[in-house]
Parts: structure tokens; sequence; C-alpha cells
């Protein structure tokens, strides 16, 4: 079931109005559907405190933020730091997961979750490609994130670009 909210927030910055429906935005109670399991392999410390302060996107050249991996994981970084960058996978754990559409400027215009990179989606899940600068131990320190101090940590992979399979050649499907 869909439910239009028109009132018009008074604040473009979904930071400050994590609660508020915008003017056009779809929000909906969303179905149950079998539930994959996650499960966190750390957390990320970085410079910011409040949504409001963190940047939309990383920046290669922004500052240093440190991967802290639980020490059960820390073999897994095996072969990493050959890597100049790589992605990180983390749970935007302060969204809401209930937007169908979302007006990222407040002003009636409405985008498709799926055609946005914004934080709130069903499964509030970021990406970033991060420049690697160095690891010791289980900490990483790297350079492009734009999450807040305290994310939990999904998911560490070598950027795609830069990654040679490991595994033996798949044999060629027949026409
Ligand atoms: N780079 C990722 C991506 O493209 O998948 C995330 C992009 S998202 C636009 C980044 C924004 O998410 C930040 O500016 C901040 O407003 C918000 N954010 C950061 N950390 C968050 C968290 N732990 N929970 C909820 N929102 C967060």
């Amino acid at each position: 079931m869909h439910t239009n909210h028109p009132e018009p927030a008074d604040n473009a910055d979904r930071s400050d109005t994590a609660d508020t429906v915008r003017e056009n935005e779809i929000v909906i109670a969303p179905e149950q559907s079998p539930e994959a399991w996650l499960s966190f392999i750390g957390l990320i410390n970085t410079p910011w405190l409040e949504r409001s302060t963190c940047p939309r996107q990383g920046d290669h050249t922004g500052p240093i933020c440190e991967l802290v991996l639980d020490q059960q994981w820390v073999p897994a970084l095996d072969g990493l730091a050959e890597y100049e960058f790589i992605e990180v996978l983390y749970w935007l754990h302060h969204s809401r997961r209930d937007l169908v559409t979302q007006s990222p400027r407040a002003d009636g215009r409405t985008f498709g979750t799926f055609a946005l990179r914004s934080p709130v989606r069903p499964n509030p899940i970021g990406t970033s490609i991060v420049k690697l600068e160095r690891i010791d131990g289980n900490r990483l320190y790297v350079r492009g994130l734009d999450c807040l101090n305290g994310t939990p940590l999904l998911d560490i992979k070598p950027d795609r670009s830069l990654f040679t399979p490991k595994a033996a050649p798949k044999t060629p499907r027949p026409d």
C-alpha cells in the first residue's frame, strides 16, 4: 500500500529531518520478505559526527578514516595491501528504509530510490572506492569515505578495475 504525504519539508537536508516525508515522496510499509543474514565485520572511525557535516560522496584527498576490523577477520586482509584502491561496503545504520521515491531538494521533484545514491534505501548499504594508505594489524587507513563515525563495516574488496581474478579461467559456454 502506497501512501503519499503532501506536506512540504521545511529543511532540504535529510540529515536534520530523518523522519520527515517531503512533498510527492512515497513512503511504504515494506512487506515482509525473507531476510538476509548480515554480520558486521568491524566499524569505521571518521571525523563526522552528524549527517549534516558528512560529505555526500567521499574524496580521495579527504581526511584519513580508519576501518577497524574485528580481530577474527585479520587473516582475510592477506594480499589486500597491494591495491592502491579498495571498495568498502558499510551499513548506513541511521537511515530510514521505507521511501520508494525521494525528493533530494525537498522541492516536490522526486526520483526513484534506485535512481539515487541516497543513504535512504530498503537495505541501506553504502559503497565507496577509497584510497588505501596503509594497513596496521586490524586497522586500515583510507581516504574517500563519507559516513558517520561508528558506521558498521560490512565488507572490503579490491577495486574491481585493479583486480585480476585469482581463480582459473572458466570454460567458455558452448554457443
Ligand atoms: N558513498 C555511498 C554510496 O554511494 O553508496 C554513500 C553515499 S550517501 C549519499 C552519504 C551520506 O549518507 C552522507 O552524506 C550522510 O548524510 C549519510 N550517512 C553517512 N553515514 C550514515 C549512517 N551511518 N547512517 C545514515 N546515514 C549516513
